[in-house]
């Protein structure tokens, strides 16, 4: 499953579709965008398609993240845990396979090195912190670690995502962590524009019958933590949620796959530096041409 996918009739009609939490938070920040990785997944000639580009960061994320995995599905028996070497070298190998499409950005390769070993001592920290205070690991019914959930049907939308980490506390109340390893967002950013929060709160409480007390996010990177408490009412988690996925509906059905989607209103991301089709040459905020240009002069 990806960002986006459309569920269509015999006929080609689009009769629903299915979102992940990144293809909301891209939709939010720039629908068109989202048009965009849609077209280079399923028409990567279309000349809209956005070109194939990943960020090294993001990458250092993944690797991060699949260290975590192994720590904690040790505590479960499932597999041996790996060797900080080993995600050294499936990092380093994944980046020669396509040197050309990897975006360095600021750091150098030394530099990456360095975060993805403070980002697996953050994480080995975090882990071996929660274990002394009573967190348990070792039981796959009170700790699920990176399970994809996929939601009914709600108006024609499906939402999708995988939590890093659902745990009981020791206090016995349900806890959702997030790894991050990118620059750290401030908690009022989190608690006013935070989706990931709200949907896999949303999803725990659909798929596992669950109600999640708190939404945790680590920048493993950084040491920082920070926590917010979530509604006790899922109904007002859900309308956030339903209020992105019927707008992803109505630009799908409305507008259609073919024509640029128009930008949202409250964030973008218009430059070379966050956006591939610009990078590229392509778009460059063609809507509304004059105010783009504006802000870029
Ligand atoms: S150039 Fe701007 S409007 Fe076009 S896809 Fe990129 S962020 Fe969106």
């Amino acid at each position: 499953m990806r960002s986006l996918d459309l569920t269509e009739d015999e006929n080609g009609k689009v009769i629903g579709i299915s979102v992940s939490q990144s293809g909301m938070a891209q939709f939010m920040r720039c629908p068109e965008s989202l048009r965009r990785l849609w077209l280079a997944h399923h028409m990567p000639d279309h000349p809209d398609a956005t070109p194939w580009w990943v960020d090294v960061s993001a990458l250092v994320g993944s690797a991060v993240h699949e260290w975590v995995h192994s720590v904690i599905e040790d505590f479960q028996g499932m597999r041996v845990e790996m060797s900080a070497n080993e995600v050294h070298d499936w990092f380093w190998a994944t980046i020669e396979e396509d040197e050309q499409g990897y975006r360095w950005g600021k750091y150098t390769r030394e530099q990456v090195a360095t975060r993805i070993d403070q980002g697996l001592a953050g994480a080995t920290g975090v882990i071996n912190e929660m274990y002394d205070l009573g967190y348990d690991f070792s039981d796959t019914k009170t700790c699920i670690a990176e399970r994809h959930f996929t939601s009914s049907t709600y108006d024609r939308v499906i939402y999708h995502g995988t939590p890093d980490l659902i745990i009981m506390s020791p206090k016995g109340t349900w806890e959702i962590f997030d790894w991050k390893t990118g620059s750290v967002k401030k908690e009022w950013q989190l608690s006013r524009h935070g989706l990931q929060d709200k949907l896999y709160a949303f999803l725990a409480g659909e798929q596992l019958g669950i109600f999640a007390d708190s939404f945790t996010w680590h920048w493993l990177n950084e040491g920082q933590v920070t926590t917010v408490m979530l509604d006790p009412d899922p109904t007002g988690w859900f309308r956030r949620i339903e209020m992105i996925g019927q707008s992803m509906l109505t630009m799908v059905e409305e507008v259609g796959m073919f024509t640029p989607w128009p930008l949202s209103i409250n964030d973008w991301h218009c430059s070379p530096k966050w956006c591939p089709s610009y990078a590229a040459g392509q778009c460059q905020g063609i809507h509304p041409a004059a105010t783009h240009q504006q802000q870029m002069d």
